[in-house]
């Protein structure tokens, strides 16, 4: 008798291998058999007719402090997410202190939130007493422990000031942090050099761990960008992760696929580089960040929507341009009004500025893994990709557009996403793994969540079991509490694959 019983089930076993029918047997949190099982389930799925597949995995998410305010993830579980890469665009929610503004540090991820941790221990352990219902694992950010260490200072860090950060990002990646994030489009990571960035970087090349970037530029810099994010990571040795790599405005359309040509050009020559994207043409993000108050930028303004805004509740869900002709404002000045009020540069944005083309140049490349970039603030009118993006890309990308298979798509999403995170026992549907699965019908899984509508959970999606529990079925959250905080180990599959 096995605890859990899939039955039935076309196999795709994450390795980007055809479908095959057979059955999954489940002991305790892991797989025990997969193939023909004679014995029985204390639980049995049915799953003739679906998909069963790893769980997948967001590598780009901004879930740190999600783990405390929304334990149950119903936004990344009902969309077949079972573990979460936070800690993302130099921003994570260690290391903390609690003197000091931690919510500037982790760039508002800890907004309302309490607690006493100050190390990723601290945070796992707050984590694990609310019971998550999926995995997660942790970058160690730039920008929070440059805050710490440096505050807002527009200079390069004195020697002491640079120990002290690589100190920072040791003890992280020492406690099992994955890697080591940058997000140099935002204060204060905009403020350092290139050398900063490497000699931080470096700190992670002893536990073969990543550096993961939100690159200085995604626009007209682009391509420059790109070359200072290969040369940090060779300068460093360590693996370059791109973070939701795109070509920012319509002047920029295009340049993806010079961009993916340099990544080529540097995995080559053996470089270590994978990035993930986004399918969707809009960008989120806060929009203080976007904009210089002097001259707001009024070719961006006209594209901008806003998603969540504590001054101006009102506004949430409208785009800037309608809102600045009803209150009788230029576009510049609109600006101004929303983020020059009191908490103004708490509002969230959403800028249409990607091109599909792009989008599609992106999936295709075999080393091109899916992150949500999810910013998990529910009160207002989120990016619906927080919702949406892994059905969006299983349903438009793969079945109405046909642009990668199912089983390479999964492969992305799963044991691709485990080897580089560094989850060496996951990612794949194989006796001894950790049990984290996705039940899904391929001929209707689709999301719903639009921006008029974000959050909606998407169709298609049967079961997901986290470590062996089923957390989600037929459309139920079933608080199962199963989720691990998981500790960075380099993968010993799947290298020579
Ligand atoms: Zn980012």
């Amino acid at each position: 008798m096995h605890d859990l019983l899939i039955r039935n089930a076309t196999i795709l076993d994450g390795l980007g291998g055809v479908g095959v029918v057979g059955d999954i047997a489940v002991d305790a949190e892991r797989i025990a058999e997969v193939g023909v099982v004679s014995s029985h389930g204390r639980t049995e799925i049915d799953a003739s007719g679906w998909c069963v597949s790893p769980g997948f995995i967001d590598t780009h998410a901004h879930d740190d402090g999600a783990f405390l305010r929304h334990p149950g993830m119903e936004f990344k579980l009902a969309q077949g997410v079972t573990t979460v890469v936070s800690g993302n665009c130099g921003f994570s929610a260690m290391p903390r202190d609690p003197q000091a503004d931690s919510v500037a540090a982790s760039g508002g991820i800890l907004a309302g939130l309490e607690g006493q941790f100050t190390d990723l221990e601290g945070y796992f352990a707050a984590v694990l007493e609310r019971q998550p219902a999926i995995n997660n694992v942790m970058l160690v950010g730039h920008n929070t422990v440059r805050s710490l260490v440096m505050g807002e200072e527009k200079r390069a860090p004195s020697e002491v000031e640079m120990r002290c950060m690589q100190q920072h990002v040791t003890d992280a990646l020492e406690q099992g942090a994955c890697g080591f994030s940058s997000g140099l489009i935002y204060r204060p990571g905009r403020y350092s050099e290139t050398q900063e960035v490497i000699d931080l970087a470096r700190m992670a090349s002893p536990f073969d761990a990543l550096y993961t970037t939100h690159m200085r530029n995604e626009g007209e810099g682009l391509l420059e960008a790109v070359d200072e994010s290969l040369q940090i990571a060779r300068a460093s040795g360590v693996h370059l992760h791109i973070s939701h790599h795109k070509a920012a405005g319509r002047a920029n359309w295009g340049k993806v696929r010079t961009s993916l040509a340099k990544v080529d050009e540097a995995l080559a020559q053996g470089q270590r580089v994978t990035l993930d994207v986004y399918p969707y043409t809009a960008g989120s993000g806060r929009m203080i960040e976007y904009f210089n108050l002097e001259h707001p930028s009024p070719e961006l303004a006209e594209v901008i929507r806003i998603a969540s805004c504590p001054a101006f509740r009102e506004y949430e869900g409208r785009m800037l341009k309608d809102i600045a002709v009803d209150i009788g404002m230029s576009l510049p000045d609109a600006v101004r009004h929303v983020l020059m009020a009191p908490k103004g540069d708490r509002t969230i944005c959403i800028q249409f500025i990607i091109d599909e083309a792009d989008i599609e140049t992106n999936l295709v490349h075999e080393d091109m893994m899916i992150g949500s970039d999810g910013i998990p603030d529910l009160r207002g009118q989120p990016h619906p990709r927080l919702f949406g993006t892994f059905p969006r890309v299983l349903g438009h990308y793969v079945r109405a557009r046909g642009l990668l298979s199912l089983p390479e798509a999964v492969r992305r999403m799963t044991s691709l996403a485990a080897k580089t995170f560094g989850l060496s026992d996951r990612g794949v549907i194989a006796p001894g793994m950790w049990a984290d699965m996705v039940v899904f019908d391929p001929h209707s899984i689709v999301d719903t969540a639009t921006y008029d509508d974000p959050k909606q959970e998407p169709d298609g999606i049967g079961w997901v079991i986290v470590n062996g529990q089923v957390s989600f079925a037929l459309g139920n959250h079933l608080a199962a509490g199963s989720g691990k905080m998981l500790r960075y180990r380099r993968c010993a599959y799947g290298d020579d694959n």
